[in-house]
């Protein structure tokens, strides 16, 4: 298996966000409570899939994997941080709330993608049914996180194939990162563990600290509850049966 398998694997999971945007050829707005259940849904997709990489890293080594997942922790907090203390005041910049309200979305999701693109080249790390496995994980959980992006700028203005390339914008960190991820692990193997729990701590984190409550804004408990049980069990189906 080669570099090039594993850009091309992780350039179609930023590709599957760019379909997100497409629902909004056929309609014009979409309702809050589908946002919040796709949302939900993206979560549970994204928590199934970190569960594989817990799996898989402790039968590799579990300390290693528990010093990775703390890590990976450490590192969405940290990116956080320095995301709001970039955030430009938007009284400052009167007029232009849509167009910071855009950025901020933009930015929020290519951060998060930075995680994502790790989880894709570590798991090929592990070999390529397992990244393989990963990235058909990554690629579905990023169509509802295509959906919310453009459902933020078709409202303000934009076209659904401007929508649908700021989407896949979004999703760029994947191939970016998925790459030097997988060599590194490929070079240094005792790293492998250590970048699979990086790689779930911090979408595991992401999942609690900033999917659901963004979900919760939409629907009520019961129902991102719901949609979180239903998805991860699928996700958690679906390795299964494809390993
Ligand atoms: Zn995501």
């Amino acid at each position: 298996m080669d570099v090039w398998y594993v850009f091309g694997a992780a350039l179609i999971t930023a590709i599957f966000t760019g379909l997100g945007a497409l629902p909004f050829f056929f309609v014009k707005n979409i309702s809050g409570t589908f946002l919040g259940a796709a949302n939900a849904a993206a979560a549970g997709l994204m928590l199934g899939a970190s569960l594989g990489l817990v799996y898989e890293g402790w039968q590799i080594n579990p300390i290693r994997l528990v010093v990775g997942m703390l890590l990976g922790v450490v590192l969405i907090i940290v990116a956080g941080y320095f995301l709001e203390e970039h955030e430009p005041d938007i009284g400052e910049l009167e007029g232009n709330a849509d167009a910071m309200k855009m950025l901020l979305v933009i930015g929020i999701m290519t951060v998060h993608s930075f995680a994502e693109g790790i989880g894709v080249g570590v798991s090929f790390g592990d070999g390529q049914d397992f990244g393989t496995l990963i990235s058909a994980a990554i690629a579905i959980h990023n169509i509802p996180e295509g959906l919310a992006i453009a459902l933020v700028l078709i409202p303000r203005g934009s076209t659904v194939w401007r929508a649908a390339g700021w989407s896949i914008f979004s999703s760029l960190p994947q191939p970016i990162m998925a790459v030097p991820a997988f060599l590194f692990v490929l070079a240094f193997r005792p790293f492998l563990a250590v970048g699979l729990g990086l790689a779930a701590g911090a979408m595991i984190w992401m999942v609690f600290s900033e999917m659901l409550p963004e979900a919760r804004e939409e629907v009520p408990m019961s129902t991102v509850v719901t949609m979180l049980v239903i998805s991860t069990a699928g996700m958690l189906l679906f390795q299964w049966l494809i390993g």
